[in-house]
């Protein structure tokens, strides 16, 4: 099975996305009615854009991210926000309609912890969630979590302090550090009213 004249990865793309102009289009369809090879191409394209798009359903989740996978996010060509407030301190964030992914990055001393819990508490102190014996690597130097972005983009303007604790055999807690994240809510794009 081989094919003389194989259409650019490029062009199969925009053909799935329905991005090409009409007459083109048309001409991709009628090669693709009687090319194999073409044709296997194509559902290797609708293959890795369902994968993409099923990468984008998961920054819906709040967890706890690797390097790794914010690294992968980005060559997937996936906007991501990523916040980095100081130990100790505080630091302004939003997110837009266009982004993909909202990660927040806790810089933490984690030689020596057996145990690593976040805690996402309100301006007041109150937590609201924990993770608790998230997944950490002890010469990191931080942790990454995401906030999900379905959440973020509807939320009001509000304060997240995220506090990151170790936990002794004997359950005592010690922090970390705590970073507060002022959130703005997202602002009406050019559609809005
Ligand atoms: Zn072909």
């Amino acid at each position: 099975m081989n094919c003389a004249t194989p259409f650019d990865i490029g062009v199969l793309t925009d053909y799935w996305s329905a991005a090409l102009m009409p007459s083109e289009e048309e001409k991709v369809e009628e090669h693709l009615l009687s090319c194999d090879f073409c044709g296997d191409r194509l559902r290797e394209v609708i293959a890795l854009a369902e994968a993409v798009r099923s990468l984008a359903r998961e920054g819906s989740l709040l967890m706890v991210v690797s390097d790794a996978f914010v690294k992968r996010l980005a060559q997937e060509g996936l906007h991501v926000r990523e916040y980095a407030p100081p130990r100790g301190g505080s630091i302004a964030c939003t997110v837009t309609a266009e982004d993909d992914f909202l990660i927040g990055r806790l810089a933490a001393d984690l030689s020596g912890a057996k145990r690593v819990d976040l805690s996402l508490c309100n301006a007041v102190g109150a937590e609201q969630m924990r993770l608790a014996d998230i997944p950490f690597r002890a010469g990191a130097g931080s942790v990454a979590f995401q906030q999900s972005i379905t959440y973020a983009k509807a939320a009001p303007s509000e304060t997240l302090v995220a506090r990151l604790l170790t936990i002794d055999d004997a359950g005592g807690e010690r922090l970390l550090g705590a970073y507060t994240f002022q959130h703005t809510r997202t602002l009406p794009g050019p559609g809005a009213r």
